[in-house]
C-alpha cells in the first residue's frame, strides 16, 4: 500500500478550535483512496523523521503557546522542514502556525516572536481581537466550490509582502488584517490560513488541494480519485449561506 504521512507539528500546544480535525480529515481522506495514512506527531524537541512527510500540519495557538514553540522550532526544525518542503511536501498552517512562517509574530504587549522566513509576511497584533465566522473567496485558486468556511479569533494582522499571493478573498470575516480583503497565503506547496473550525471537513476541496500538491510533487502522483463529499459539501453550502444570507 502507498503510505501517506500527515506531520503533525506540536499536536499538544499549538492545536485550538478544533484544529485536530484537520488531521483526522486529512488521514480519512487518504484511507478513503486506499493509502496506508499514518500520523507523526512533531513536538517539542524532535527534529528527526521530516523527510518521508507528504503533509505538513502546524495549527493555531494562544501567545503563550507561541512563546512556548518559537525557539524550538528556530532551533530544531527550521532546517529539516525547509528540506522537506524542497523536496516537495506540503504545509498547511493555521493561524498562530501561520504567522511563525514568516518573518515575526508580535504580540499587544510588544513581545517578538521570529517566525520561520519561510514566506515574506510579518504579523502584528492589533488592539482588537478578530473574532467570528468567515467566508473567502478562493476562485483564484480555481477550487470548486469557489469559496471556503471557517470560523477565527486572532489580535494579529498579518501583511503578505510583494508578490505573495493570498490563499483568497475575504467576503465575510477579517482575515489577514482587516483592511486589504485577503485571506490566508498560497505559496507553491504552502498553505497558510487563519480559519479554524475545524477548517477541513468543511472544506473538502481545500484538503484534496493540499493533499494533490504533496502528492504530485513529492511522489509524481498526478491523479487524486475524487470522493463523494455530499455532506460536506452541504455543511459547507449552509454555513456559507448562513453567513452571507442579507448581504446578496
Ligand atoms: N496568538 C495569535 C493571535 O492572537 C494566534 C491565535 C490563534 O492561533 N487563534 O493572533
Amino acid at each position: 500500500m502507498r503510505k501517506f504521512t500527515v506531520g503533525w507539528l506540536y499536536p499538544d500546544l499549538m492545536n485550538i478550535y478544533g484544529d485536530r480535525g484537520n488531521i483526522l480529515t486529512l488521514v480519512q481522506r487518504a484511507k478513503w483512496r486506499g493509502f496506508d495514512a499514518q500520523v507523526r506527531e512533531l513536538g517539542k524537541g524532535t527534529h528527526q523523521g521530516f523527510e518521508d512527510v507528504d503533509v505538513f500540519f502546524f495549527g493555531g495557538g494562544q501567545d503563550r503557546e507561541q512563546a512556548l514553540v518559537y525557539d524550538d522550532l528556530l532551533e530544531l526544525k527550521a532546517e529539516p522542514l525547509t528540506r522537506a518542503l524542497a523536496k516537495g511536501a506540503a504545509m498547511l498552517a493555521v493561524c498562530g502556525g501561520y504567522q511563525l512562517l514568516g518573518h515575526y509574530y508580535q504580540t499587544a504587549e510588544g513581545d517578538r516572536f521570529p517566525g520561520l522566513d519561510l514566506l515574506d509576511l510579518h504579523t502584528e497584533a492589533g488592539s482588537q481581537r478578530c473574532i467570528g465566522n468567515v467566508v473567502v473567496d478562493v476562485s483564484g485558486l480555481g477550487l470548486e466550490p469557489k469559496t471556503l468556511v471557517g470560523f477565527e479569533n486572532h489580535s494579529g494582522r498579518t501583511f503578505l509582502g510583494e508578490g505573495l499571493a493570498p490563499l483568497g478573498r475575504v467576503i465575510a470575516g477579517s482575515g489577514n488584517n482587516g483592511q486589504d480583503g485577503t485571506e490566508g497565503v498560497a505559496a507553491g506547496t504552502i498553505f497558510g490560513t487563519y480559519l479554524h473550525g475545524s477548517l477541513l471537513p468543511k472544506n473538502p476541496h481545500l484538503a484534496d488541494r493540499v493533499m494533490a500538491t504533496a502528492l504530485q510533487q513529492k511522489r509524481h502522483i498526478h491523479r487524486l480519485e475524487p470522493l463523494v463529499d455530499t455532506l460536506e459539501l452541504d455543511a459547507h453550502r449552509r454555513v456559507r449561506d448562513r453567513e452571507l444570507a442579507g448581504r446578496r
